[in-house]
């Protein structure tokens, strides 16, 4: 989608520090840290939200999770470990409208609410 941020991020049309990709899906740095290690996956085709995830075959889904472990050894967090959160619709404050997982790491995250 040509209004879609995240959709110009993977298309390389935007600029943004890329982590890994491959032809599905696309991880890069978030340009607001909450965490060291704070990057953002996303697949290459545009979803608005989970909600849509749907469209997906099955294989998807478990290619995706590969790829977030893939994702977390590149970023060094795999052992010392590391959340992933999704922010799905407006009470959860969901921003981008392209679906998106937050990889954070690096630290003590603390407790999760
Ligand atoms: P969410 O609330 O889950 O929709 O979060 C959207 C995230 O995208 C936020 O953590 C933003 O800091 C991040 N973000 C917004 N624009 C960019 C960008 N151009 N490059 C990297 N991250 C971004
Ligand atoms: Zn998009």
């Amino acid at each position: 989608m040509d209004d879609c941020l995240f959709c110009r991020i993977a298309a390389g049309q935007i600029p943004a520090e890329k982590v890994l990709e491959n032809d599905l899906f696309v991880a890069f740095r978030d340009i607001h840290p909450k965490a060291p290690q704070h990057i953002l996956v996303i697949p290459r085709e545009h979803l608005g939200s989970l909600n849509d995830v749907d469209v997906w075959c099955g294989c998807q889904g478990q290619k995706l999770l590969e790829f977030m472990v893939a994702v977390a050894q590149e970023a060094g967090v795999d052992e010392s470990g590391y959340r992933v959160l999704i922010n799905n619709g407006p009470d959860a404050g969901q921003e981008v409208h392209h679906m998106h997982f937050h990889i954070l790491g690096g630290e003590d995250l603390g407790d999760f609410r």
